[in-house]
């Protein structure tokens, strides 16, 4: 049987920070991951706080060889109304600018470095089943694409595995969310008419209605992701395929339709519903989920590869220094730090279906210290309790809106 020190479940960026970090330790990892890279996956903004992360892991410098689009803030539209955040115009001390990236790229970059540093990976192989011992050891069972099996004994997994969401099928520990079910229709398209400078490096969001936005995102190569977001009877109101329901929406939105009305997609265009995802407990003996294998709240802030890696890489910390014979309290310092962090954009999501949030940006009465300290949770720093939008996130948003 194999043995490893620390099996991770998925290569995407929570379980490539995770054995960067563990790597850098000199914890033994193997990771094992059931596609073949460069694959597709959706969740293409970035925030700042990722980059601490990316830095945490040694991973930044890989990252900053591949020319990946410069992403310096966020832009919030609707009708005539704009709201504009820099990131270099916040209130907590982190870093500025970050990336766009197509995750195909972004996450096989990541994993290549992680490779090239001495962590195996195995692709094409999937995590069937696992069994646990009582002192947390583990016994995992894993299938090739042959249907070959085979098992490795770890001392601990961590379960990166996104939306495949392992250990809390195998372990029932999945919890439904507290968000209705949305959907999502996306593509990637050429992007020929875009103002580089007004357009070019940030994401904007454009308001349709108080239930419905979309997303666009420029990459570096003059391609764009555009996806639209609101309930399936809303997005699913036009017959046909995916392409075509897309397409009807694009033409509907004025704004859309002028810049990529009569631009081709790069692939068929993708739908998916229902990604809100929850759990009961973030971790076990012998056990960390981490990334989208916990909770997942809502694409519209471009929180989710930010918790990926802040959970990857803490998860990873707090391994490394359980393995050397130190006590963890799992419960204060990983699930407390990260339910924090998740709470505030919790306030944030509900905030934005709410329409609290879309009249807080798109006010006339714009308040400097408050964008500023806004601006940093919409960056990621969402565990600087000096702001209040942190601190105490749901009584200032509500404070804010009724003032205004
Ligand atoms: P993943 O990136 O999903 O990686 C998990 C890996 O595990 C996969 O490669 C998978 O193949 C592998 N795996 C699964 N099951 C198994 C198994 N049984 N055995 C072995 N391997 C397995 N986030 C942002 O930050 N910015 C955005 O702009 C953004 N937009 C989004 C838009 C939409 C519509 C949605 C739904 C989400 C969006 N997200 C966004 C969220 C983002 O997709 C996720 O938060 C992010 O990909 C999570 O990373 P991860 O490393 O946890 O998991």
């Amino acid at each position: 049987m194999e043995k490893t020190q620390v099996l991770i479940i998925g290569a995407g960026p929570s379980a490539t920070v995770a054995a960067g970090v563990l790597n850098k330790k000199g914890v033994s990892v193997k990771i094992i991951e059931k596609e073949s890279f460069p694959r597709f996956v959706i969740g293409e903004s970035l925030l700042p706080r990722c980059m601490d992360n990316l830095e945490k892991a040694g991973l930044i410098d890989e990252v900053k060889k591949q020319g990946f689009q410069t992403k310096n803030g966020a832009k919030f539209i609707d009708n005539n109304n704009v709201c504009d955040f820099n990131f270099s115009d916040q209130y907590t001390d982190g870093w500025s600018w970050t990336w766009q990236v197509k995750r195909a790229d972004f996450d096989y970059c990541l994993a290549k470095a992680i490779e090239d540093r001495g962590v195996e990976i195995e692709y094409n192989t999937m995590v069937t089943d696992v069994e646990f011992f009582e002192d947390g050891k583990s016994i995992t069972t894993v299938s090739d694409k042959n249907g070959n099996s085979k098992q490795i004994s770890a001392d601990h997994i961590i379960d990166a595995s996104g939306y495949g969401r392992v250990l809390p099928r195998l372990l029932n520990l999945n919890k439904p969310s507290d968000f209705p079910v949305r959907t999502s229709l996306f593509a990637h398209f050429k992007d020929d008419l875009r103002h580089e400078e007004s357009e070019g490096d940030r994401i904007t969001i454009i308001v349709h209605t108080q239930e419905i936005w979309i997303w666009i995102i420029p990459f570096s190569d003059h391609t764009t992701s555009v996806g639209i977001v609101g309930s399936p009877e809303d997005i699913d109101c036009y017959d046909g395929s995916a392409n075509e329901k897309l397409q009807q929406w694009i033409d509907k939105i004025p704004e859309l339709k002028k810049r990529f009305g009569s631009m081709p997609t790069l692939f068929d265009a993708r739908q998916i519903t229902g990604y809100s995802a929850a759990v009961s407990q973030l971790y076990g003996k012998g056990f960390t989920l981490t990334g989208n294998a916990t909770e997942f709240l809502d694409p519209v802030f471009s929180s989710g590869v930010t918790f990926a890696t802040e959970s990857g890489a803490l998860a990873a910390e707090l391994v490394a220094k359980n393995l050397n014979g130190e006590n963890v309290d799992w419960e204060k310092e990983y699930a407390d730090y990260i339910n924090k962090g998740v709470d505030v954009f919790r306030t944030f999501v509900t905030g934005w279906y709410d329409g609290t949030l879309q009249k807080i940006f798109f006010t006339e009465k714009e308040n400097e210290l408050m964008k500023k300290q806004i601006c940093s949770v919409l960056a990621g720093y969402v565990w600087d309790s000096s702001n209040p939008f942190v601190k105490k996130h749901k009584r200032a948003l509500k404070a804010l809106s009724n003032a205004i």
